[in-house]
């Protein structure tokens, strides 16, 4: 007998989850795994960000919060978007959320028509397509391959969109591939968007202040002001704060957005806990320096697989711009042969031979709608990046 409802068909359980199961089960069955599956930074949380929680807890900070976020918490996201990023939102335009992820399906469930479509960059952050089809929406995905930097180019946006378009999505620094847009490609993008009124957007800016090679980052909404009304910005502090297990995020956009979403949100969760909401408040108003001194740890891990991965035969790899994941190019590791006689013919078979013969877990470029790739986290020791870069090094000398 089947429980699941038919529009659960369509929708995958997200790939690093299960690319992380596979190694834990590899690991309960003795074999030495390093799990370079999961996008998630290995700091932890800094001290005044857990003093901030301890504190509301003791000063009785329990209650039911307001459904889209205590006043504090949304005062400081506007601050944070006003000194950082240069945006004008008031409170009753910010949304606080259980993780970024609630968000974006509040954004969804919010908006979507059945039958509407979802524009995607591919490669692009899996569960944005699992919850465009739990809700009913159609993604498109639209490739924008290695040659072009994994960057959206303004032609390809305008033939992309129909009349069903109702949101672009756009992520950078990109979950997969790190790839950061100039201000130029952003208003070519805006440009063709200004011709499109229906056509909201999605700015997934999580991986904001993971950025290399002295980039500035530039919020879409303040590099496009006049597209502001129909923008919604989505960040958290999961992984700027290295704290992903506290649950926060949140979104800023339109009043009358802001408000759907909110009465989305109050029939799935009510408000994020009180004490996480005091805890992320904290991070956004406090001192900065543990940003800083992650951003420069992630850099020297992606200077370290860059170099390592030069000197792999048949894998490629562009200095990823932000983020700490490296989407590395496989192509000509297809139709390679495994030492145990097995074909290597896409790269979900790049990925199992890696976990078996490497003892490396990665995640398939398919999880992203790119392929022959395959994600790995860089949000590792350089030691551990180091050891999995001999591991991956040793098993393709190995392949026929
Ligand atoms: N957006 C992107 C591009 C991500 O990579 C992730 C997490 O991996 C999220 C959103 C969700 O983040 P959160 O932990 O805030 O839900």
């Amino acid at each position: 007998m089947s429980f699941a409802a038919s529009r659960l068909a369509a929708v995958k359980a997200s790939a690093s989850a299960w690319v992380s199961q596979a190694a834990q089960d590899a690991r309960a069955r003795g074999e030495d795994v390093i799990d370079l599956g999961i996008g998630e930074p290995d700091f932890d949380t800094p001290d005044h960000i857990k003093e901030a929680a301890h504190q509301a807890a003791k000063a009785g900070d329990t209650k039911y919060p307001p459904t889209g976020g205590t006043l504090r918490m949304r005062r400081a996201v506007a601050d944070k978007l006003r000194r950082e990023n240069g945006l004008e939102h008031t409170p009753d335009e910010v949304i606080v959320s259980n993780g970024a992820k609630q968000v974006l399906f509040n954004a969804f469930m919010a908006t979507l028509e059945p039958g509407d479509e979802v524009l995607l960059c591919a490669p692009y952050f899996g569960q944005y397509k699992d919850i465009v089809a739990i809700l009913g929406g159609v993604t498109v995905a639209l490739p924008c391959p290695a040659s072009e930097g994994f960057l959206l180019g303004p032609e390809a946006l305008r033939a992309a969109i129909t009349p069903r378009t109702r949101w672009l999505l756009l992520n950078q620094p990109s979950n997969p591939s790190g790839a950061v847009y100039s201000d130029a490609d952003v208003l070519a993008l805006g440009a063709v968007l200004a011709d499109h009124p229906r056509v909201l957007v999605l700015s997934d800016e999580i991986y904001e202040h993971i950025l290399f090679d002295g980039r500035v980052f530039r919020s879409f909404a303040a590099l496009c002001p006049d597209l502001k009304d129909r923008t919604l910005t989505v960040n958290g502090v999961s992984k700027a704060y290295a704290m992903t297990g506290w649950r926060v995020g949140y979104g800023a956009g339109p009043k009358d957005l802001i408000a759907a979403m909110t009465k989305v949100q109050s029939q799935i969760s009510s408000g994020v806990c009180s004490i996480a909401q005091a805890a992320a408040a904290a991070a956004l108003e406090g001192p900065q320096d543990d940003v800083k001194r992650f951003r420069e740890a992630f850099e020297a891990r992606r200077d370290l697989v860059v170099r390592r991965v030069a000197d792999i035969p048949g894998l490629t790899l562009d200095p990823p711009g932000g983020a700490f994941y490296a989407f590395i190019g496989c192509a000509a590791l297809i139709g390679a042969t495994r030492p145990d006689g097995r074909t290597l013919k896409d790269d979900n078979d790049v990925t199992a031979w890696l976990l078996e013969d490497a003892g490396v877990a990665a995640v398939p470029g398919s999880a992203y709608d790119l392929s022959p790739f395959f994600r790995i986290s860089t949000a590792a020791a350089e030691t551990v990046l180091a050891d999995a870069m001999d591991r991956i090094a040793a098993a393709v000398s190995e392949l026929k």
